[in-house]
Parts: C-alpha cells; sequence; structure tokens
C-alpha cells in the first residue's frame, strides 16, 4: 500500500480537503480509475455477534454500558447463528462479514475460542471474514490468522490530538499498538475514522497523518459519518453535511490511492445523489444489510436498486488478496482433547464402581 507523494504534511492535506470540490472531485476521480475498476463496489457486510455491555466510554458509541440507549444488549451469537447469517449476506451480494463484538479487548476465554470457530465456518463459505474485537496482543491475531481471518478492523477514529474529547478509557497508543499486532500476523488493516463529532478539518486531516506516517497505511480506510444516537454524550452533533463527506472520501482517495475507500456509518441520511458523489470521489466499498452493529443501515434491496442505477456491480471476494486457509487452532484442540481423556477417565471410574453409562434410548418410527 502506498501513499500519495505529493503530501507530506498536515497543511498540505487541509490545502487538499479544501480544493474546489468539483476540481477535488476531478482529481479523486482521476487516481481511482488509475488503482481501481470504478464501476466494481465491495459489498461488506457488518455483523455485530456481541452487543451492548462496553466498558469503554467512545463518546459516539450506543453500546458502552455507561450510556443509557436503545441498543437491546445480547451476549455472543452462537457460530450456527453466524453462519446463517454470512449465507444470508452472501446470497444478497455481499463478499465480506465483518463480525463485531463490543468488547474492550480481545480476552482467551471460551467466547474467543467461538470467535475462531466462526472466523473458521465462514471463511469455508468463501467470503472474506473481517473481525473488530477491540484491543488484540499479538498471540491472539496469530490465532485469528491461523484461522483464516482476512481483515482486522480497529479504528483511529479521530487525530491524536482530538482523540480525549472523544474516548477516555484508553490510549491512541494502544489503537497503533493493536493495529500492529494485526500487520504482524500479516492481517489486512481496516482502520478509519468518524467526521462529524465536533471535530475540525485539521482533526480530519490529523487522522490521515496517523496513517501516512505508518510504515505501510491501511489496506482499508472506512469513512463514517456519525450517526447521532440520544443517549450518548454526542447526541445533540448536527449532522454531517454531504459536501464534508465527498471532501473526506476524495481527500482520502488521493493521499492512498491503492486503499479502499469504505463508505461506512450515515448512508441512511445520504441521498442516491450523494452517495453517487462519494463513489465518483473514489469509495469503492459500502456495507450492506439493514444494519450497522446498532444503528440502522440501507436495505439490501435499496442498495440493489442504487447498484442498477448506477451500473455498479459488486467485487467479488478476494479480489485483492489470496483466501486464508483455514486451519486447526491448537488451542481449541488441546482442550478437545482433554475433554475426550477426562470424558474416558469418567467412564472407567464408573464401570469399576460398576455403574452402567446411560443407555440411548431408540425410539420406533
Ligand atoms: S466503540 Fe467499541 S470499544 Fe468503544 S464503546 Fe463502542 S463497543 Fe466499546
Amino acid at each position: 500500500m502506498k501513499v500519495n507523494p505529493a503530501y507530506k504534511t498536515k497543511e498540505d492535506l487541509v490545502k487538499l480537503y479544501n480544493t474546489p470540490l468539483l476540481e477535488l472531485m476531478y482529481q479523486a476521480a482521476t487516481i481511482h480509475r488509475e488503482f481501481h475498476d470504478p464501476n466494481e463496489v465491495q459489498m461488506s457486510s457488518l455483523l455485530s455477534i456481541k452487543t451492548g455491555g462496553c466498558p469503554e466510554d467512545c463518546g459516539y458509541c450506543p453500546q458502552a454500558a455507561r450510556y443509557h440507549t436503545d441498543v437491546d444488549t445480547h451476549k455472543l451469537m452462537s457460530v450456527e447463528t453466524v453462519v446463517e447469517q454470512a449465507k444470508n449476506a452472501k446470497a444478497n451480494g455481499s463478499s465480506r462479514l465483518c463480525m463485531g463484538a463490543a468488547w474492550r479487548n480481545i480476552r482467551d476465554n471460551r467466547d474467543f475460542d467461538n470467535v475462531i470457530q466462526m472466523v473458521q465456518a465462514v471463511n469455508n463459505l468463501d467470503m472474506e471474514v473481517c473481525c473488530t474485537l477491540g484491543m488484540m496482543t499479538d498471540e491472539q491475531a496469530e490465532r485469528l490468522k491461523n484461522a483464516g481471518l482476512y481483515a482486522y478492523n480497529h479504528n483511529l477514529d479521530t487525530s491524536e490530538d482530538y482523540y480525549d474529547d472523544v474516548i477516555s478509557t484508553r490510549e491512541y497508543q494502544d489503537r497503533l499498538k493493536t493495529i500492529d499486532n494485526a500487520k504482524n500476523a500479516g492481517i489486512s488493516v481496516c482502520s478509519g475514522g468518524i467526521i462529524g463529532m465536533g471535530e475540525s478539518v485539521e482533526d480530519r486531516m490529523g487522522l490521515l497523518m496517523s496513517y501516512m506516517k505508518m510504515d505501510t497505511p491501511p489496506e482499508s480506510i472506512p469513512i463514517n459519518a456519525l450517526v447521532a444516537v440520544e443517549g450518548t454524550p454526542m447526541e445533540d452533533q448536527k449532522p454531517v453535511e454531504i459536501w464534508e463527506m465527498v471532501r473526506m472520501v476524495a481527500t482520502t482517495r488521493i493521499v492512498f490511492p491503492e486503499s479502499v475507500v469504505r463508505l461506512s456509518a450515515g448512508r441512511t441520511s445520504m441521498s442516491k445523489e450523494g452517495q453517487a458523489m462519494c463513489f465518483m470521489a473514489g469509495a469503492s466499498s459500502i456495507f450492506a444489510g439493514d444494519k450497522l452493529l446498532t444503528t440502522p443501515n440501507p436495505e439490501f434491496n435499496e442498495d440493489k436498486e442504487l447498484f442498477d442505477i448506477l451500473g455498479l456491480k459488486p467485487k467479488a471476494a478476494f479480489a485483492d488478496g489470496d483466501r486464508p486457509e483455514s486451519k486447526p487452532d491448537a488451542i481449541i484442540e488441546e482442550k478437545k482433547k482433554k475433554a475426550a481423556e477426562r470424558e474416558k477417565e469418567l467412564a472407567e471410574a464408573r464401570k469399576e464402581r460398576g455403574e452402567f453409562s446411560p443407555r440411548k434410548v431408540v425410539t420406533a418410527k
């Protein structure tokens, strides 16, 4: 992944962002055509596999336990439910499933073992699998990679300078570390931000500067417009103007020509024309399905209509990289082995005591 060498400083980026809009769109569209097929848009589905009850205090997020929002909390979904949802998303044109859990960080427990099995199962459906599970150690990244994870999402959200106005329960550096752990494990990185949280244009460009400073910028950069949810500290923020969204998408496209720019949260309040302008400005991916974790999103049918009007086609899975192989997970295999040994010991102990194992009852048809 490359950074456009024409831009070096935050001032360069601010100047670019403030270029007359049609000129900015023209430059972005030109670069977009050089590096991407402008008629292809990737459809990803975002599935909340564990909702609400998060101990963090991200000011925009209805899933933080400390805010009083209408989110229906649920514990981790079963592997079977996730597979069912993945099949449905695939049938509707999605080539990537992103599974999100409202966790501060991944913990090495049974829930994580289940997520590993979800990754294996969805990868075996020939879909790109992405996870967003909070902070992650390098060992956890290795396990996910081994299970067949294609991408890990971990947003920086905003500039380092504005970060403390949004979140106080963890540091910017923590986020950078998780991104590094994903990269070191060979997982594709998806990381972007949210506009409309009260930040300045300098902060928006500060976010892009954080990615410019990396050895390699993220393969995927989601641009979200804040969905101001009642009960969160940002409930009164004004909606983002479509022009700001187009400028942010176009600037990101120009600065990171090879990355996928994702038009993410906030699409329900954009017109078809507004979304078309974002595609023109270099967005090459959307999230599909009626929910984005917990906030509303256009339904599959509406997106199909939009794609038909604009003559867009959904991008195939693994167009930008090979499908990872799902290998057996050493920790889960060890646990299974121990459980089988324990079961055998118990059966032998029952036999010694002269007890019989419960017989299976076969009923006549
Ligand atoms: S954005 Fe993620 S980490 Fe922050 S409160 Fe929401 S679920 Fe928790």
